[in-house]
């Protein structure tokens, strides 16, 4: 491959998300990754698909999700983008999620889909007015992940929330 062939392979894709009622680009405040793990990116598309279809009709007020693949800061395996709920905007460390799972012993899809669950369950609390909460977007991520169970903590107030055994670090 030639260089400036080269050149436009690495060049960031387009940013863009049909229906969106903000205009947040990830380029904004993060280094794109240009060649990101393929199979990585297929399997997050994919449990992406899954979520939208179980889950979003839930909440009813998250209309889309949509992944950004990012590089950089590997202290952290993905994100939720604060105040993009309504089209949510998770970007997403291939290389970070590749890490965890090795130094963690988890495998990768199972490290993806309590990721992707964590950050979809900030997304819920921003929309919902809740404070951010870890331990709640912890078990929202083990309830549907491990036990099938989609936990509505964004519709009870009463304190119920009951401690699961936690497997990963976010
Ligand atoms: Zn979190």
């Amino acid at each position: 491959m030639n260089w400036f062939k080269k050149a436009q392979h690495n060049e960031p894709p387009e940013w863009n998300y049909p229906g969106a009622e903000h205009d947040y680009n990830p380029s904004w405040d993060y280094e794109i990754d240009t060649s990101p793990d393929q199979n990585i990116v297929n399997f997050v598309n994919n449990y992406i698909e899954k979520i939208k279809k179980d889950i979003l009709p839930e909440t009813g007020f998250i209309q889309d999700i949509k992944p950004a693949f990012i590089k950089g800061d590997n202290n952290y395996l993905a994100k939720y983008i604060n105040g993009t709920y309504s089209h949510t905007i998770i970007v997403v460390n291939i290389e970070a999620i590749k890490e965890a799972s090795k130094k963690y012993k988890v495998n990768i899809e199972d490290t993806v889909e309590t990721t992707i669950l964590h950050e979809l369950a900030h997304a819920i609390q921003d929309g919902t007015g809740l404070e951010f909460n870890e331990e709640q977007a912890e078990d929202f991520a083990y309830n549907y992940h491990v036990l099938g169970y989609i936990d509505k903590f964004w519709e009870d107030n009463n304190d119920n929330i009951k401690p699961f055994p936690r497997s990963l670090p976010y």
